[in-house]
């Protein structure tokens, strides 16, 4: 791997090239039985404007980004083109108020007092936010997300809500180096949606699989997948 401090930026030929391969494994995935296609959610944290403008290019329209103000300064450069924005990083309370005027959906919802605000500082102009909420699948104190059993109770919170949109459930289940494991963690979410399904009629996404397993995911029962690396590249000369 090339470890050179600052790697020459890809040639958008290569972005779409690796965005064709990506849309195409995630077609290759689907179980039979005629869902529709999953949704490709290109994850852009730490890759700068111009690159999510050629990925655009190539017909990438949802970006996911984990940083509120990152994304902010991405989206004001980015203005002229109709991408939809995703965040899926940890918020802030305090970081409410921008994150419901500036993205289309918040899959990292976790917490009571996240909906309120979310629901307050949504503008009317806008349609309705579409949420997500984060499940703990793992039970890992470090990372966050609710458990499983504060998931009913927040559901009901965010439909309360005019402003807000129920739509599912996101999980970041640990790597696990055994396949069985993550598969096990993956059906786990796919009942958990399916209960919330059954009580909120709205519900409709799953959001699991990252670049190293979005195909397990998708046979396990992923509407959405979060990809960053595998349509980008390599984060940092760190990571490579
Ligand atoms: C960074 C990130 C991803 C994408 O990870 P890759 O392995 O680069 O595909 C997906 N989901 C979340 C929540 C992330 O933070």
């Amino acid at each position: 791997m090339n470890l050179a401090p600052e790697s020459p930026p890809a040639r958008s030929e290569d972005l779409c090239s690796r965005h064709r391969a990506v849309l195409s494994k995630i077609e290759n995935a689907m179980p039979a039985g005629g869902r529709t296609n999953p949704t490709l959610l290109a994850v852009s944290k730490t890759q700068d404007a111009s690159r999510i403008r050629a990925l655009a290019a190539c017909g990438q329209r949802r970006f996911g980004e984990n940083y509120v103000q990152e994304a902010l300064a991405k989206q004001d450069v980015l203005a002229d083109l109709a991408l939809e924005w995703h965040l899926i990083g940890p918020l802030q309370s305090n970081k409410a108020k921008p994150a419901a005027e500036r993205f289309d959906w918040i899959q990292s919802v976790d917490r009571d007092k996240l909906v309120h605000a979310l629901a307050r500082h949504r503008p009317l102009g806008r349609p309705p936010l579409n949420i997500l909420i984060q499940v703990n699948i793992d039970d890992e104190d470090s990372k966050s997300g609710c458990a499983p059993g504060a998931i009913a109770g927040l559901a009901d919170a965010i439909a309360s809500h005019e402003r807000l949109r129920l739509r599912g459930l996101m999980a970041i289940p640990e790597p696990h180096p055994d396949p069985r494991e993550r598969a096990r963690a993956f059906e786990a979410l796919r009942r958990l949606q399916a209960d919330l399904a059954a009580r909120h009629p709205g519900v409709d996404t799953l959001s699991m699989g990252m670049s190293g397993d979005f195909e397990l995911a998708i046979a396990h029962g992923a509407t959405l997948v979060r990809v960053g690396t595998a349509l980008f590249g390599p984060r940092a000369p760190a990571e490579a």
